[in-house]
């Protein structure tokens, strides 16, 4: 059994919500990730077993390691159909915000959310919900917004629609937001979940492999290069940089998922606790950051860059060069030595 979570007032509206709307969206955050898409995809299966009109809409594409995923290929890019969904938030009546809490995490698609008639429930597990639902579900101390949504489904009632597809979108959502839970997976009704899903008759094992083993040579040639030239210890803040020009990555014919996880590797090393990721597009630099311990990564990612996220995995992107970016977490990591300190 598990302990509730969701409060019964947010329960009994969202069940209402439900009752009554006919064509239903959900759309998740921008360079959506295994939870973003998983939690997306495993509602959109358990709504359309409810007989509703669902679609899953996206700002832009999501990485292929997830392309296994049953319903991925339904999912619309709005990046690349832009009308289609416009028309879809437009005609919705009910959209669900997964994995995402601030409007501007759907960049493009953001006004429009704010704007159509639709009755709109969050669903999310990010510190500092902004207030723009009818019905705000947002729990920070969820290991990820997948297993929340396992609880909401089972708190409305609609446990016994969850298929084995969904089932595995679910477990993929979790293990991806826990680094297949080696973080932020430390409480035993976790475990529970997993084994109700494993009852349904998902295959751990293999989902597992499916999004970690499913590399290119390409990639990982990039991860030797990345950890052999482009990786800093900065020993006297517990800290490590890796950066990565918009050059190299066309040198490694990157794509779309090939850098992930990178930022958690040198985090590996005894005593680093902070960890950041900087990587340069072609018109913005993205971030990303990782801790260990009490080092709050999303506020050094709001106070450097313009980002958030949780205390141990944040990002942020930054309008600028990649020297610059790098500039400025030079010039922050004093600011931050106290709190670099280890804290084993
Ligand atoms: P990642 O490093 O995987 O891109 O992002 C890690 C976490 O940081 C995400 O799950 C999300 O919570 C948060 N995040 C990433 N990029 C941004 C951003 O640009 N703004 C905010 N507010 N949060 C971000
Ligand atoms: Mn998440």
């Amino acid at each position: 059994m598990l302990n509730p979570v969701i409060s019964k007032e947010s329960i009994q509206q969202a069940k209402r919500l439900i009752d009554k709307a006919q064509r239903i969206v959900l759309v998740a955050h921008v360079s959506p990730d295994g939870d973003a898409i998983g939690s997306s995809l495993a509602l959109w299966h358990v709504l359309k077993q409810l007989g509703k009109q669902a679609d899953v809409i996206v700002p832009n594409n999501y990485p292929g390691f997830l392309k296994w995923m049953d319903g991925v290929k339904d999912i619309v890019v709005a990046e690349w159909k832009d009308a289609l969904a416009a028309r879809m938030l437009h005609n919705a009546e009910l959209i669900f915000c997964m994995d995402f809490n601030i409007p501007k995490r759907v960049q493009q698609l953001s006004g429009l959310l704010e704007k159509v008639p639709a009755r709109k429930i969050m669903i999310d597990h990010h510190p500092q919900p902004a207030n723009f639902c009818d019905v705000t579900i947002s729990h920070p101390e969820m290991s990820s917004t997948s297993e929340l949504l396992y609880r909401f489904i089972n708190d409305i009632g609609l446990d016994g629609l969850i298929n084995k597809s969904s089932a595995e979108c679910l477990y993929a959502g979790m293990m991806t937001d826990t680094g297949a839970f080696s973080y932020n997976s430390n409480t035993p009704e976790i475990y529970y979940i997993i084994s109700k899903l494993l009852e349904k008759g998902i295959n751990k094992d293999i989902i597992y492999q499916k999004v970690y083993n499913h590399y290119s040579e390409s990639r990982i040639r990039l991860e030797g290069y990345v950890l052999y030239k482009k990786m800093r210890i900065f020993e006297e803040y517990n800290a490590a940089l890796i950066t990565l020009s918009f050059e190299e990555q066309k040198k490694f014919q990157w794509k779309k998922g090939d850098t992930e996880g990178f930022v958690n590797i040198p985090l590996s090393i005894e005593n680093i606790c902070f960890s950041v990721f900087i990587r340069e597009e072609e018109d913005i630099v993205k971030i990303s950051l990782r801790s260990q311990g009490g080092f709050p990564a999303n506020e050094f990612a709001s106070d450097v860059y313009t980002g958030g996220g949780h205390l141990n995995a944040a990002g942020g992107e930054f309008s600028g060069s990649l020297d610059n970016a790098v500039r400025l977490f030079e010039e922050a990591l004093p600011r931050y030595k106290e709190q670099l300190t280890i804290k084993n």
